[in-house]
């Protein structure tokens, strides 16, 4: 209006401040997974199972034998901002050590689907069923259920139409929760990690605790047997004296693929900081260049590679949902896994030194 009157103010409620918040933590199918793989691994699961349906829009389970909730645990773990994982931003910035830490994942999820958490600690002798629907608690009580948890979540933006029109199809709403749960399965090989879709089983790893067995579990034999070890890094990367260029790894680890094992995306080049995926483009791209002038036109290798780093030299408080890493003295940490990917590669005949870099 020209008069001058501005527009009125308001206070949104808090239901519409979460519903909103939820599209930030909760973009698709695969976002729930996450956030509920996390939960598993941080409560220390040796075994958890990933069941969806129609790509994850009709129904998601997750099951875990990890440490489970008693009643006060499993009411409180629904709220708003609540998480048993950090106390204050000092234990953040000392180096999470579990998945999660912001307490928003499980409020949010709820908020925007119904969801079914049934929970048992190990050795204790009560489970606890909770429901929540559309971010109110519908029914809590005392139910038969084995240690652990299992989360259900169904009719996933069933309260936000708009949302829920931008899912995608089924075969590509799965192939993101595939995506999700492989980086998972591939960083802890120590815990048997399965996926179901539509009642059919696509992979389960064994939880042995060797990378090449969860590879073959993950991709089959052909790429398992064409996987070579890396193994690089300072070691023990005390800081004293090394020069102010010398790279701040501590150990770059994993399994590259012979140059002709590959497929035409980058897809399959893996990485992982200090145990968590990460998407980031440079460091796929430091894989590449170790392979010179090795790979066919447009075709990557697989790669599932784990580069640890102190600390204080990565930020992992970036966006929850994009899976980006903040790190210092990038182009020193590139060049390593460079070199330490070349090794592998040169000690196994399967690239000529002095091929061209890059
Ligand atoms: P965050 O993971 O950031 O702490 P969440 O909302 O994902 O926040 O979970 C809230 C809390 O609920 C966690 O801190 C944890 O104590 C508890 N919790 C969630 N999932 C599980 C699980 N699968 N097993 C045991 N405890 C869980
Ligand atoms: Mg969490």
């Amino acid at each position: 209006d020209p008069s001058g009157s501005t527009p009125t103010i308001r206070e949104l409620d808090d239901r519409t401040v979460t519903q909103i918040a939820a599209g930030e933590v909760v973009e698709r199918p695969a976002s729930v997974v996450k956030e509920l793989v996390e939960n598993s691994l941080d409560a220390g699961a040796d075994r958890l199972s990933v069941a969806v349906e129609a790509g994850g829009t009709e129904g998601i389970r997750v099951r875990d034998d990890g440490v489970g909730m008693d009643r006060a645990a499993v009411e409180r773990a629904v709220e708003e901002h609540t998480t048993s994982k950090i106390d204050t931003i000092d234990d953040l910035e000392a180096g999470v050590g579990t998945l999660g830490f912001r307490g928003e994942a499980l409020h949010t999820i709820g908020a925007v689907s119904r969801v079914t958490i049934r929970t048992k600690p190990r050795g204790g002798d009560t489970g606890t069923e909770l429901r929540v629907e559309g971010g109110e608690v519908t029914a809590v009580g005392p139910a038969g259920c084995p240690e652990g948890t299992v989360v259900a979540v169904e009719d996933l933006f069933y309260n936000t139409p708009a949302r829920r029109k931008f899912l995608k199809t089924t075969p590509t709403e799965f192939d993101h929760v595939n995506t999700v749960v492989t980086h998972y399965a591939l960083a802890n090989p120590d815990v048997a990690i399965s996926l179901e879709h539509d009642d059919r089983e696509v992979f389960a790893t064994e939880g042995r605790g060797d990378l090449r067995s969860a590879v073959l579990s993950v991709y089959g034999r052909e790429v398992a047997e064409a996987m070579r070890r890396v193994d690089g890094g300072n070691g023990e990367a005390d800081g004293e004296g090394v020069s102010p260029d010398a790279s701040p790894v501590e150990s770059i680890s994993g399994l590259v693929s012979h140059p002709e094992t590959t497929r035409s995306t980058r897809d399959y080049l893996s990485t992982f900081v200090n145990g968590r995926y990460v998407t980031a483009g440079v460091l796929r791209k430091a894989v590449l260049d170790a392979y010179g002038g090795q790979l066919a036109p447009d075709r990557y290798p697989f790669a599932v590679l784990f580069v640890d780093l102190p600390a204080d030299s990565v930020d992992v408080n970036v966006h929850p949902r994009k899976m980006e890493v903040r790190l210092n003295a990038e182009a020193a940490v590139t060049r390593a896994v460079t070199d330490a990917v070349r090794e592998a590669l040169l000690a196994e005949g399967l690239i000529r030194s002095g091929a061209p870099r890059g």
